[in-house]
C-alpha cells in the first residue's frame, strides 16, 4: 500500500507517520528527514538543499524527485510505504506517480490531515525536536520529563531553525500556494481522505489505523 500523508508544516504529519509507520510495518519515508540528514552528513545533496531548507522554502522539485525517488527504489519500498511532506508540488505528485505506473503500481490513498493557521503557528514555534531519535516534543502541551533531554533515549532536544516564527509565516505560504493544489489532484481520483487535525494525537492515530487497515482489506 502506497499513502501521502499531506498538511501544512505543523499539521502533524510526523508524529501520525511513526505511528502509522510502525503499526502498519509501512517504511516512513519523510522528504524533510531525508534533507536534514543529508545537511548533517554535509553531502553533496545536503549542500544543494542548504539555502532552500534554511529560509522555509521548497527545494527545486529536480533534486527533490530524484531524491525520494532514489529513496522508493530500496527493496523495504518495493510493496508499499508512506510519504511524510512528499509530494509539495504538482511536478512531485506527477513524477511519483508516473514512477509507480512503471512498476504497475499507484497511490492507494491520500490523508489531508487539515488544521487552522493560527494553530499551525502556536505549534511550530513551541516545537522542540530529538536529535538523536527526531521524537517530537512541545513546550506547552507536550513538555519532555526532563528540560532539554528526550523521554525515549535522553538524547538533546533542538528548535529546528525552520520552526521561527518568520520562517514558520514563510512555510505556510509556500504551502498555501504550491502545495494545496495536490489536494485538488488526489480528490479528483478519489484517493483524498480529509481528516480534522485538531483531534487529539491518539484519537486521530486511531482513525487513520482503522481507516489504512480498511484499504488494506
Ligand atoms: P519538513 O520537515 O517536511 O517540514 O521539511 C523541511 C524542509 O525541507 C522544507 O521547508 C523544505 O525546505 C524541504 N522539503 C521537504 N520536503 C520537500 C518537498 N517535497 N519539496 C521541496 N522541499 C521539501
Amino acid at each position: 500500500m502506497y499513502v501521502v500523508l499531506l498538511g501544512a508544516p505543523g499539521a502533524g504529519k510526523g508524529t501520525q507517520a511513526s505511528t502509522l509507520s510502525r503499526e502498519m510495518n509501512l517504511p516512513h519515508v519523510a522528504s524533510g528527514d531525508l534533507f536534514r540528514e543529508a545537511l548533517r552528513s554535509r553531502t553533496e545533496l545536503g549542500l544543494l538543499a542548504k539555502s532552500y531548507v534554511e529560509e522555509g522554502e521548497l527545494v527545486p522539485d529536480e533534486i527533490t524527485i530524484n531524491m525520494i525517488l532514489e529513496r522508493t527504489a530500496l527493496p523495504d519500498c518495493a510493496s508499499g510505504c508512506l510519504f511524510d511532506g512528499f509530494p509539495r508540488t504538482m511536478d512531485q505528485a506527477e513524477a511519483l506517480d508516473k514512477r509507480l505506473a512503471e512498476a504497475g503500481r499507484s497511490i492507494d490513498l491520500a490523508v489531508y490531515i487539515d488544521v487552522p493557521e493560527d494553530e499551525l503557528v502556536k505549534r511550530l514555534s513551541g516545537r522542540w525536536i530529538c536529535k538523536n531519535c527526531q521524537a517530537p516534543y512541545h513546550m506547552l502541551t507536550s513538555p519532555p520529563r526532563a528540560p532539554g533531554k528526550c523521554d525515549r533515549c535522553g538524547g538533546e532536544l533542538y528548535q529546528r531553525p525552520d520552526d521561527q516564527e518568520e520562517t514558520v509565516r514563510e512555510r505556510l505560504k509556500v504551502f498555501l500556494s504550491q502545495t494545496v493544489p495536490i489536494l485538488d489532484y488526489y480528490r479528483k481520483q478519489h484517493k483524498l481522505v480529509e481528516m480534522d487535525g485538531c483531534k487529539g494525537i491518539q484519537e486521530l492515530a486511531g482513525e487513520m489505523i482503522s481507516l489504512l487497515k480498511k484499504r488494506e482489506e
